[in-house]
């Protein structure tokens, strides 16, 4: 089956064998009768499988092309998940650009329970196997990552870690399995927000996991139901509903992305843009490879250093909401160096790139001609 029919219909045969509904049910039950003890039709009680849940888990792990899929109560319970599969005294190898909430959870969680986290920059991934000894058991990385797009080549960091026997586990919510299918590349567990673009309306807080390994599978399905951070069955149903339009909606990100990009490229008010579809982004060959197109997300940095002349930029906006969060119908603007990445120390940040005038956007599904026209009318006046 192709992608775009995947959408629609990857594992979602016979969702409803009461009455032939063609969306699954909203299941809204804690629990469910049983004949005899044990016995029952394959759910027992909710927190361990719910039907609404089974149908999205089996829809998620269609388009990942992976055996298995987990829904979770947030992006962040799936990573948490994960994280439980390790014990005191495991390392971490991870990238030094990754989702703040992920950083977090990392460094103010499990540190404390005894994992250690060594920080990388992962662009060339030969870098990387100095850093790995015999406690190290997981990889995890984003690719493209937030909020300057950078790209780590997962195949390549995938033989690395096959080599020494250590998981890798890819945050895919940028690039979602529309663009980009990290279990195809060699990774072991992929990780989703589906608050993001899976869900794409932004009005539901979800998160997934996929893999192709059953052993693997067992050891998070246990995880998810020991642990319970499991989403509810509605949002289950918003995110399944999101996924219909996966491939149209993603589509229209990546074309609006790259008439922005373009626009804002040959703007005098704007310095840098990051946006992997240029040929002069320092990882878009990885993009050639690994990616089917460059994604809704871009970056810029207004001319000179002044802070205030980038807010003023962000504020004048009329059609970009400033939010924080991505991958919605409705496009956002973001300020890094206050919002996102605001607890990350000013020197550390500018090393990283995450300087003071930098802008995030994440395009929505509206029309590109009123986006630049928008952008235009406050950068025509930057500076005034
Ligand atoms: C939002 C996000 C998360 C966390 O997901 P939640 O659903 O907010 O818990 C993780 N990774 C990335 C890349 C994200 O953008």
């Amino acid at each position: 089956m192709k992608f775009n029919t995947k959408v629609v219909h990857g594992g979602q045969k016979n969702v409803d064998p009461a009455y032939n509904a063609v969306m699954p049910p909203i299941y809204q039950t804690s629990t469910f009768v049983q004949s005899s003890p044990g016995e029952h039709k394959g759910f027992a009680y909710a927190r361990s499988a719910n039907p609404t849940r089974t149908a999205l888990e089996k829809a998620i792990a269609s388009l990942e092309n992976g055996k298995y899929g987990m829904g979770f109560g947030s992006g962040v319970a799936a990573i948490d998940a994960v994280m439980k599969l390790l014990k005191p005294g495991d390392e971490v190898l991870t990238s030094t650009d990754i989702y703040g909430g992920t950083h977090r959870l990392f460094t103010q969680i499990y540190a404390d329970l005894g994992i250690k986290f060594t920080f990388i920059s992962m662009q060339e991934a030969r870098n990387m196997e100095r850093f790995i000894n015999q406690n190290t058991k997981l990889i995890w990385i984003e690719t493209p990552t937030n909020p300057l797009l950078h790209l780590i080549d997962i195949q390549a960091v995938a033989k690395i870690a096959k080599k020494h026997s250590i998981l890798l586990a890819v945050d895919n919510t940028f690039a979602t399995p529309y663009l980009q299918q990290p279990l195809a590349l060699g990774a072991d567990i992929v990780m989703h927000s589906a608050t993001k673009y899976l869900g794409g309306h932004s009005d539901v807080i979800l998160g997934a996991l996929v893999v192709n390994e059953s052993d693997l599978a067992e050891k998070l399905y246990f995880i998810q139901k020991a642990s319970g951070a499991i989403p509810g069955p509605q949002d289950c149903f918003l995110v399944l509903r999101g996924i219909k339009t996966l491939h149209l909606r993603m589509q229209r990100h990546c074309e609006n992305a790259k008439a922005i990009a373009l626009f804002l490229k040959q703007h005098p008010a704007v310095d840098q843009v990051y946006w992997p579809g240029f040929k002069s982004h320092p990882n878009h060959h990885i993009a050639e490879k690994q990616m089917t197109d460059y994604g809704g997300m871009i970056a810029f940095t207004i001319v000179g250093n002044q802070k205030e002349k980038a807010l003023q930029v962000l504020e004048n906006l009329k059609i970009f909401s400033l939010a924080e969060s991505l991958g919605g119908v409705e496009s956002l603007v973001g300020h890094p160096a206050s919002m996102t990445h605001a607890s990350i120390p000013k020197e550390e940040r500018e090393k990283m790139g995450v300087v003071d005038t930098l802008i995030r956007l994440s395009l929505g599904i509206e029309d590109h001609e009123d986006l630049i026209l928008d952008l235009k009318q406050t950068l025509d006046n930057v500076g005034s």
